[in-house]
């Protein structure tokens, strides 16, 4: 195995440990601190998009900036990712036109919020598009990468199911916790209702779902709550009425269960949300008044 492919496969290491202390999401000065490799630090991230660590021959990773222009970079189930500038023969995307010559892997670094990413990987190059200035990409699993010995045989065509799929899943997941970032970001990290503080114990509650045409994962469709009270209003205990007032359920205000069921539900009842700091991370009434007109016509 050749130098570049052992501090490669050693990054991915690095970053499935970065991943799982993290919870996914990880912080820009890691990555730019790297890992330690035969005694020498190698960062995995650069300010630039495609991102070569001199001790490799090809790049190690292409990352998008939370800023990015180009948020939803999906085509037919396919990642795109744009070349550097107009130049198809810019070293950088001649670095990236080689990795996909030699199907090597790749980290894909998806800005979620200014200063966080989400680490995909292995990605592979399947298509170079000078005519719009991009590459076709898919996400691969780890374990089927590491059973391949020969990297020559890392694609075929009976592969492309399960890489399909993958990268359907992987979409689904970087906007889920996109989503979560943004809104817990803009709630400062508490509950709307009880006003706990712990990021762990917090969910970003989307209001109008997902399989609604108009349920889309952006933070004015979206309240920052602790997992019980995530449940509460999923389950619709509480609704949250269009002008950000908590209404706890009639049969639930006229429980008598202890202090429990008094100081997690019923004292909300008639109370206003906690709003963000900024007016335009504020839920739009509209979705409020969707989930709360169920809300009020339960029985
Ligand atoms: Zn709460």
């Amino acid at each position: 195995m050749d130098d570049d492919l052992k501090i490669r496969l050693a990054a991915f290491d690095w970053l499935s440990k970065q991943a799982s202390i993290f919870d996914e999401v990880l912080p820009r000065d890691v990555l730019q601190s790297g890992f330690i490799y035969a005694g020498k630090r190698i960062a995995v991230i650069s300010p630039q998009g495609i991102f070569k660590p001199k001790e490799m021959q090809f790049p190690l990773s292409i990352t998008t900036s939370p800023e990015s222009p180009y948020e939803d970079s999906y085509e037919e189930g396919l990642l795109v990712y744009r070349y550097r500038g107009t130049d198809p023969e810019h070293r950088d995307n001649a670095g990236l036109r080689e990795v996909y010559r030699r199907k090597l892997p790749i980290i894909y670094f998806k800005g979620i919020v200014p200063g966080k990413y989400m680490a995909i990987w292995p990605v592979f190059i399947i298509g170079d598009h000078p005519e719009d200035l991009s590459f076709r990409m898919v996400v691969d699993d780890i374990a089927e990468f590491h059973k391949v010995k020969e990297l020559s045989s890392a694609i075929s065509d009976t592969d492309i199911g399960r890489r399909t799929y993958i990268t359907a899943t992987v979409k689904v997941r970087v906007h889920q916790r996109g989503f979560r970032e943004k809104v817990l970001d803009a709630y400062q990290s508490q509950c709307s209702l009880c006003r706990i503080r712990h990021r762990e114990l917090l969910d970003a509650a989307q209001i109008i779902p997902d399989e609604h045409p108009e349920g889309e994962p952006k933070i004015t469709n979206g309240i920052a709550l602790c997992k019980i009270h995530h449940a509460a209003f999923d389950n619709m205990f509480i609704g949250i009425n269009p002008d950000y007032k908590i209404m706890v359920r009639k049969d639930i205000l006229e429980e008598e269960d202890g202090p429990m069921l008094l100081h997690v539900l019923k004292e909300f009842h008639d109370k206003s949300i906690i709003l963000p700091p900024k007016i335009i991370h504020w839920p739009n009434k509209d979705c409020l008044n969707w989930k709360y007109k169920q809300f009020a016509e339960q029985k």
